[in-house]
């Protein structure tokens, strides 16, 4: 994850790849005031719905896509303190949030939470249901254009630009 000092000037951007990382770098760089590009090589529209994008979104680019996700603790704790608007998303499409009460096998009677469980959350959902959540944020988010179905073969720089 790329992390932007704060206050520092406006740059323009280019993500290559708009996956789950993609995604959420372009997010929280453009709430970071940065201009951002985000070139992803599908030429596929946002589907109307999650349910819409499980049934037939083509992402041949992340074919693992289709399967069901166990997110780590970090990016529920980077979401809740950067993105809430997309965990508010997700819990809308039914994501799940596995709490370290719930993870705790039954025969430890001591259930008690401990100082810093609220950051040891993991997401679970289906990744196109994160992917659908993702895009539709990131595509509405002032200062970031999408360029679907554009596959970047190669940065040229010149010594100071790329
Ligand atoms: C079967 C399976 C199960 C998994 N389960 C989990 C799990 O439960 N929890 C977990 O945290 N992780 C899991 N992972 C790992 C997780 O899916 C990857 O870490 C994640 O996909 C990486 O995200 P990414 O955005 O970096 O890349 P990707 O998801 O691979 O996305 C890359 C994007 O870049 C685009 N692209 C590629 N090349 C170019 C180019 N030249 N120009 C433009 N665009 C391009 C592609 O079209 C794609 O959209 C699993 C992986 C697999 C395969």
């Amino acid at each position: 994850m790329i992390d932007a000092v704060p206050g520092e000037d406006p740059q323009d951007i280019a993500v290559v790849g708009g996956g789950m990382a993609g995604m959420l770098a372009a997010l929280l760089l453009a709430r970071d005031g940065h201009r951002i590009t985000v070139f992803e090589r599908d030429d596929t529209d946002l589907p109307e719905t999650a349910d819409e994008a499980f049934d037939g979104w083509n992402r041949g680019g992340a074919p693992h896509a289709r399967q069901s996700h166990a997110l780590l603790a970090r990016l529920h704790r980077i979401l809740a303190q950067r993105a809430p608007d997309v965990l508010d998303a997700l819990a809308e499409q039914g994501a799940t949030e596995l709490t370290v009460e719930r993870l705790l096998p039954p025969e430890i009677e001591d259930r008690e939470p401990r100082p810093g469980d609220d950051d040891l959350v993991l997401l679970c959902c289906r990744r196109l249901t994160l992917e659908w959540v993702l895009r539709r944020v990131v595509t509405a988010e002032p200062g970031v254009t999408w360029r679907g179905g554009v596959g970047v073969a190669g940065l040229l720089g010149d010594g100071t630009d790329v």
